[in-house]
């Protein structure tokens, strides 16, 4: 890597190459993917990578990442509540640790440490339950209290002070940060030069299905014939998965975030308080990245509110009363696919070759590479993998939900 920057750097101001390429849409695919999400992306690249399988198409209505994957706050973590979730989310950290090197791309993946808060007994009791589902499915994470709070995030007020006085915390020093559009142009980048067709500004607008399976879609550039769909388009996923007449549990709700003007680095850890409904990060530029819980109200709307820059302002004066001079520079939002039981829905549905991954609510982008790659296995194979049987769409009608609320709310 360090020799192409260095290339790079001799070579002057000629234009860097393409990262991807667009082709003519072709009549017939052996797979089409519906979103150009990191999702998406990732299960194409994965599908080329792992298995050969190239005569794959991408399918988005925008631009590649224009959806939650280009807007999230780019948390990744696996401290989750249930073992099912804690080795679903592992794998994905493990994945993000390599994928750099996989992608021959510097994604940017900053492992600081993330820091869940708890300001009641309830959520004592939560993080310590955490902790222990953590470490025994070996996950480092732990409960700790204020005087190391203060130690890992001097700024913070441990004071008793605040409304919500903090008590304690679960400390889980591999979770990090990430730039999102790297990871997005790295899967497209590696995906196209294994033969995999992106096309942008193409937006599906029905499947068609006979007998029970599915044989092809249609496009606002024409048809496509094929026996193989993946529907990776999270916010809008009951849009696509209403056109194959197949229900999904699922709700769309906007989900919004906001950063301030760059301050010098102060800030090296990750905090969540889901009591307070705020989350903050400092990105590498400085800025405080934060955000909080989906809008009260489902919407495909994809605007920012004051009711939200004014409750995360309050919030986060509560957390760190130093910032109050800090000004916010933008806010955003991004749409959020919520199940009850905030898992995601992969794998197979009722419309034979019409597959799922989707019900990633506002957790979904550190699921990337490992959904990518488990469902790029399941469409080699046939086969569910293991690690994706937990989240399949039949647990809502076997009432075998995966439990996540308690750590995935506001902790993203
Ligand atoms: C503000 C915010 C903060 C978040 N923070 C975090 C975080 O810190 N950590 C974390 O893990 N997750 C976070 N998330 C959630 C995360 O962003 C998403 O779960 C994840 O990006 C979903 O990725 P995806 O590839 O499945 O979908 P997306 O990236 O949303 O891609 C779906 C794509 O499908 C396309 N599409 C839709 N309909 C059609 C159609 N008819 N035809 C063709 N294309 C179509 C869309 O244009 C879109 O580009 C956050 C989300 C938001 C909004």
């Amino acid at each position: 890597m360090s020799f192409k920057l260095l290339r790079q750097a001799l070579n002057g101001n000629r234009p860097l190459p393409r990262m991807w390429r667009e082709h003519p849409l072709k009549d017939r695919y052996d797979v089409v993917i519906i979103g150009g999400g990191a999702h998406g992306l990732a299960c194409a690249y994965y599908l080329a990578q792992e298995y050969g399988i190239t005569d794959v198409a991408v399918l988005e209505k925008r631009y590649i990442g224009s959806g939650g994957s280009g807007r999230n706050t780019t948390i990744i973590r696996s401290n989750y509540l249930t073992p099912e979730g804690v080795n679903f989310y592992d794998e994905s950290v493990k994945l993000y640790e390599q994928l750099s090197v996989d992608l021959d791309f510097n994604v940017m993946f900053s492992q600081r440490g993330h820091l869940t808060l708890a300001h009641t007994d309830g959520a004592v009791r939560t993080m310590r339950r955490r902790a222990e589902v953590n470490q025994i499915q070996g996950v480092n994470s732990r409960l700790i209290w204020p005087a190391e709070i203060k130690q890992l995030c001097p700024p913070i007020d441990v004071s008793d002070h605040p409304r919500y006085p903090i008590l304690g915390a679960l400390y889980h020093p591999p979770g990090g940060i990430i730039r999102h559009d790297a990871v997005v142009w790295g899967y497209a980048h590696q995906a196209d030069t294994r033969g995999v067709h992106i096309h942008q500004l193409t937006e599906v607008t029905g499947i068609l299905v006979q007998d029970g399976r599915v044989t092809g879609v249609e496009t606002t550039r024409g048809r496509i014939k094929t026996g193989m769909v993946l529907n990776a388009t999270a916010g809008w996923c009951t849009t696509i998965a209403d056109m194959a007449g197949v229900r999904l549990p699922v709700t769309t709700f906007p989900l919004q975030a906001c950063v301030t003007e760059p301050l010098k680095p102060f800030l090296d850890v990750i905090i969540v308080s889901g009591s307070l409904h705020v989350y903050v990060s400092q990105s590498d530029r400085g800025e405080l990245v934060m955000g909080a819980a989906v809008d009260p109200f489902a919407s495909y709307s994809m605007r920012g509110s004051l009711a939200f820059t004014e409750g995360i302002a309050g919030h986060m004066l509560e957390l760190f009363p130093a910032l109050h001079h800090v000004r916010i520079l933008r806010q955003w939002a991004g749409l959020c696919d919520m199940t009850p039981d905030f898992s995601p829905i992969m794998g197979v549905t009722p419309v034979e070759g019409f597959l799922v991954d989707v019900g990633w609510g506002t957790y979904g982008f550190k699921a990337s590479p490992v959904s990518g790659k488990r469902m790029a296995e399941l469409i080699a194979t046939g086969r569910t993998p293991d690690l994706l049987h937990p989240f399949r769409l039949a647990r809502f009608a076997e009432n075998d939900l995966v439990g996540e609320k308690g750590a995935a709310s506001v902790g993203h």
